[in-house]
This record gives C-alpha cells, structure tokens and sequence, in this order.
C-alpha cells in the first residue's frame, strides 16, 4: 500500500476595482459557478474560499478577500494587503474611468480583469492598450472577461495562481 501525502497551500488573495465593475460576480463565478443578476454584495470586506486540486499532490486554497467597493487601490489601508499573496484588479471594460484606479502599481502578484467583455460597449482601443498598461503598471497580465458569460474567469485564477506559486 502506498500513501501519498498532499501538500495544502493556502493563499489570501485581494480583489479590488471600482463599485460595480463586477468583482463580487467575478467571485461569485470563480467559487459558486453561477451568476446572480439580483445578488447584492454586502458593504464592507467580504471573502469567499476557492479550493483548487492543482495537481495530484496539491491542494490550494484561494481566500478571495472582496474590497468594498468604495475602496479604491490608493486608500487602500495596508491592513488588507497583510500577508496577501497576489492582487486580482477588476474594471469594466465599457468604462474606462474604472481602470484608473488600477494605475497605482501592485505591491503584489496581481491580474488585471477587464470584465463585461459580453457587453457590446466593449472599448476596442482601450483593449490595445492593455499590453502597455499592464507593463507600466507592474501587472503580470490581463484577461477580458465575463461573469456573466463565464468568460477566462477560472483561466485568470489559475494564471494568477501558478504564479504565487512561483514566488512561493
Ligand atoms: P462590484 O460592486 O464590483 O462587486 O460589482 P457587482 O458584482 O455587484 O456587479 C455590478 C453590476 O454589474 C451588477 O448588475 C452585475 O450583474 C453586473 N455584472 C457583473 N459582471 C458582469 C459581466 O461580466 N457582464 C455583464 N453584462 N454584467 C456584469
């Protein structure tokens, strides 16, 4: 008889945007796979726990924390991001003001969720210019993607992911 030991790993994971860019669908997709046009985040720091057979000897655990989203990245106190391990930024992406509170700079691994993608507002010269942003402001990559349409949401987590568990 062999016993394989699994190892877990559990990881705090900041979600952050504007109010209504979608962050708590974005969340509500990832760990309940379903979207809920009627459901009301509640105010305040709220967070949902994602668990991941990563591979057959690991198991992770996302602690996704979901910022207000009258937080915005620069007020941000620094009590939230204590010992988180990677960020996932969130705007809409037929609205361009929301990404500017994603150009402060990540002090951690983040991802960058330009979300709404089903939406026919969808800004195509804003999408050109996400590859600079992304450089610029310290982002490992981006994904347009849906809550709604469950669009590259779980393929962000586990890009997001794989690169925590790089540094880690
Ligand atoms: P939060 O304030 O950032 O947590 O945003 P919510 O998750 O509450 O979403 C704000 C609004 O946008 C709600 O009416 C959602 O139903 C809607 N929404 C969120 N994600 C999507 C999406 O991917 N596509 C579309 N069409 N609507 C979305």
């Amino acid at each position: 008889i062999s016993v394989t030991l699994s190892t877990e790993k559990l990881f705090k994971v900041l979600v952050i945007g504007d109010l209504g860019v979608g962050k708590s669908s974005v969340v509500m997709r990832y760990v309940n796979k379903r979207f809920d046009e009627t459901y009301k985040a509640s105010i305040g720091v709220d967070f949902a726990l994602k668990t991941i057979e990563w591979d057959p000897k690991t198991v992770v655990r996302l602690q996704l924390w979901d910022i207000g989203g009258q937080e915005r990245v620069k007020n941000m106190s620094r009590v939230y991001y204590k010992e988180a391990m990677g960020a996932v930024v969130v705007f809409d992406i037929t609205n361009s003001s929301t990404l500017e509170a994603a150009s402060d700079g990540q002090p951690i691994p983040a991802v960058l969720l330009a979300n709404k993608c089903d939406l026919t507002g969808r800004d195509g010269a804003l999408v050109s210019s996400l590859d600079s942003f992304c450089k610029d402001n310290s982002f490992l990559g981006w994904f347009e993607t849906s809550a709604k349409d469950d669009i590259n949401i779980e393929e962000a987590g586990a890009f997001l992911v794989k690169q925590i568990m790089l540094c880690d």
